[in-house]
């Protein structure tokens, strides 16, 4: 087993048991959970390997895929050209999956996804109240928190309690929706293109939107507060 895959191993070791992390340092004390996924992972890949029903390599080849080439950058890259294109935007409503492919992300765990937009009257949030589906194709992996109990029950229970805590005010007047992904069909949320970026390039905007504002949980940043 090389580095990369034992990176991976300890990440998905401590991502079990984790409750719902605050912030990074919270998510950093938990570090030392025991590694008792991690060990169910090992024994499962063995067993695999020995029957013959996987190669290792082409296991090594998946991980470093979603650790390096799928994540939150191809989402923000979805957006930023919602904004800029009017067109591209209304077939990205219409059709997420196919107009995601326009911009070459495709991959599993993504096949039928649902972008929603937010605007001045309607704030959306999207969580798994069942385990953790998430678009992977435009986001990558679900965060800890994402996966936890805690933000899976309250999501639903209080959104507008869990937005507090993610420093995310909504006012009154402002609808919460919340969108409950499945295995079939996952969600993206377009945030609000933020005022003074009138003038910003594309690259410029995908490099501002934030993974947390495509799940929900947060608004996007304005462009000073980003470096
Ligand atoms: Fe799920």
């Amino acid at each position: 087993m090389d580095s990369t895959r034992r990176t991976f191993l300890t990440a998905a070791s401590a991502s079990a048991g984790q409750g719902m992390a605050q912030s990074p340092d919270r998510e950093h004390e938990h570090q030392s959970v025991p590694s008792d996924a991690a060990l169910r992972v090992r024994a499962l890949e063995s067993l695999l390997v020995e029957k013959g029903l996987i190669e290792p390599a082409a296991l090594d080849l998946l991980v470093d895929r979603f650790e390096h080439k799928v994540g939150p950058r191809n989402g923000a890259r979805v957006v930023a050209r919602a904004w800029v294109d009017p067109a591209y935007k209304q077939r990205l409503l219409v059709d997420a999956p196919s107009a995601i492919a326009e911009l070459g992300f495709t991959s599993g765990q993504g096949e039928h996804t649902l972008a929603v937009e937010n605007n001045p009257k309607v704030h959306n949030l999207v969580v798994c109240t069942l385990c953790s589906c998430y678009p992977w194709t435009v986001l990558g992996l679900p965060p800890i928190w994402y996966k936890s109990a805690a933000y899976r029950s309250r999501a639903v229970i209080d959104p507008r309690g869990v937005l507090r805590e993610f420093g995310t005010k909504i006012d009154e007047d402002v609808e919460v929706r919340v969108w409950d992904s499945t295995a079939e069909l996952r969600y993206i949320v377009i945030p609000e293109r933020p005022a003074g970026t009138e003038n910003m390039s594309e690259e410029e905007l995908a490099a501002l939107v934030t993974r947390d504002a495509m799940v929900g949980v947060s608004r996007m940043p304005s462009p000073g507060a980003k470096v």
